[in-house]
């Protein structure tokens, strides 16, 4: 087989990349897939028919260049096809571990229908870690041109922007208020999905560029907007919607119950980011409530932490469940079970106080709502329980208010938080843009990084016109 014919994806099989036996990767944190070798990557691009209107670069949040970089990879120039995807993608590296590619550009691919979609996101993750071993990831950064910017939150949104702004000659100095740069991708998404080290290589590239990291500092404690006014000309606010939302029922404030995000953070960061107490689940029940990919990540971590049992419980079934199917067939192979269209009505103590049962009641789906998923409602006399030791809560998270005191109240929020943004990323108050989860709420590491390059272009416009 020719690597450049335009049949190669009726010989060639779609082949998934190198993945840890269940039964190894439960035993620690490491990442589960690993990379392609050259020949199985050149083997798999040679499968995309190089479309004259590509449906994948539609797919893709940033438009990735993808039957370009698919082409040069076939070829073997993986360096070159890595510089490609680098120019519209400020973390290609991190997307193509993170991205839900099967709702995204594959799931756009032309081939679908006929046969597997081109393996976009292993090919992606291939030519850049092979960039990354050449030690041939080149980021351009233009003469500085006098201006300071902030960047307050150093998630992916914190990071692009930096990265971008960097590009564009600005000064930048990212605050965080974490004692760990990363945000979600550190703090949140576990490292059986994306390592530690692939954030902080990032991290350190920008460091080395000169970006200033304030860490420990938080907007609207430690900071006031107006003395970020007083000190930068312009900034982009990418603080993220990191508040649990409750669980609603009684016994949510059970010892045993506990939100998603403290619980990853506790089991995937060396590092005592906050101040709780250990969380152990060792040979415990451990029942994860929602059905997102922060459900699912939650049951894994579970499980790699010796749970004896990990169980989801979600009110709708597989079909209308949010979360990947990719990660929800890695949890089903690492032992975790789902109870569909189960939905949690008390949690209930033993005679000692600690959690002994889930009350549920089984549902049903009525007709679809305005979002065209369908509705779920309990079916009458279906109560029944479900024994557990810890609960963990994963119904989804919305912006964290800012403080009352702080003079953040000047910038507009929509209903649910989420700051209002004009075309430009500007929010209300002039010179402050926003991105990422603190304007569209939960996201994708890809939605973030997007609206980043779009907030950066939008400052470069509105400095360059206010500095002629
Ligand atoms: C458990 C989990 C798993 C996920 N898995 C995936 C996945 O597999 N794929 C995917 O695409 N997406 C995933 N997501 C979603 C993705 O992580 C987010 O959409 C993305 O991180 C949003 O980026 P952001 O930069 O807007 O915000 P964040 O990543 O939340 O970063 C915001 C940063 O701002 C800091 N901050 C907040 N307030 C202040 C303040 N006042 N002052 C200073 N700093 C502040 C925070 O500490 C944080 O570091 C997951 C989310 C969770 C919770
Ligand atoms: S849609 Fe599929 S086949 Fe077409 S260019 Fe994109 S990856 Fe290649």
């Amino acid at each position: 087989m020719q690597p450049d014919s335009t049949h190669a994806w009726e010989i060639i099989d779609r082949a998934e990349p190198p993945k840890r036996a269940a039964a190894e990767r439960v035993a620690d944190m490491l990442e589960i897939y690993s990379h392609y070798d050259e020949e199985t990557a050149r083997e798999q691009a040679s499968r995309c028919i190089s479309c004259p209107y590509p449906t994948c670069v539609d797919g893709c949040p940033l438009h990735n260049r993808i039957p370009e970089w698919l082409a040069l990879t076939a070829e073997g120039r993986f360096l070159e096809a890595a510089a490609i995807s680098r120019s519209t993608s400020n973390m290609p590296e991190i997307c193509s571990r993170v991205c839900p590619q099967e709702r995204l550009c594959e799931g756009s691919c032309i081939l679908n229908g006929k046969t597997e979609p081109v393996s976009i996101g292993a090919i992606e993750r291939f030519i850049n870690e092979y960039a990354f071993r050449q030690n041939a990831v080149e980021t351009a950064q233009a003469p500085h041109n006098g201006l300071k910017t902030a960047v307050i939150g150093s998630g992916p949104a914190g990071i692009a922007a930096a990265d971008q702004l960097c590009a564009l000659g600005y000064e930048v100095t990212v605050f965080e208020s974490q004692p760990l740069p990363g945000g979600l991708l550190v703090n949140g998404i576990p490292s059986f999905k994306l390592e530690k080290t692939i954030v902080g290589r990032r991290i350190a590239m920008l460091k080395d560029r000169g970006v200033t990291f304030r860490l420990g500092v938080t907007l609207g404690k430690d900071l006031s907007l107006a003395e970020l006014l007083r000190d930068f000309s312009a900034v982009f606010l990418a603080v993220g919607a990191q508040q649990a939302k409750p669980l609603g029922i009684p016994g949510e404030n059970l010892p045993g119950v506990l939100p998603a995000l403290p619980f990853l953070i506790q089991k995937n960061v060396d590092f005592p980011v906050l101040d709780i107490p250990p969380i152990d689940v060792k040979d415990k029940r451990v029942a994860v409530l929602g059905g997102g990919d922060t459900a699912m990540d939650c049951l894994r971590t579970a499980l790699r932490c010796g749970a004896s049992e990990a169980v989801c419980l979600y009110r709708r079934d597989l079909a209308n469940m949010p979360g990947s199917r990719k990660e929800y067939s890695n949890a089903l192979e690492e032992g975790a079970r789902f109870q569909f269209l189960t939905n949690p009505t008390a949690i209930e103590p033993d005679e000692r106080g600690e959690i002994a049962r889930i009350r549920c009641v089984r549902m049903e789906l009525g007709a679809p709502d305005a979002g065209g998923r369908r509705k779920p409602a309990p079916v009458p006399g279906s109560e029944f329980t479900v024994p557990a030791d810890i609960v963990i809560g994963a119904y989804g998270f919305d912006p964290v208010p800012f403080p009352p005191e702080s003079d953040l109240g000047r910038i507009q929020c929509n209903k649910w938080g989420g700051m209002v943004v004009d075309e430009n990323q500007m929010t209300s108050v002039p010179g402050v843009f926003s991105g990422g989860d603190s304007v569209r709420g939960p996201s994708l590491v890809v939605h973030a990084v997007r609206d980043a390059r779009s907030a950066v272009e939008g400052m470069h416009r509105y400095l360059t016109a206010k500095t002629q």
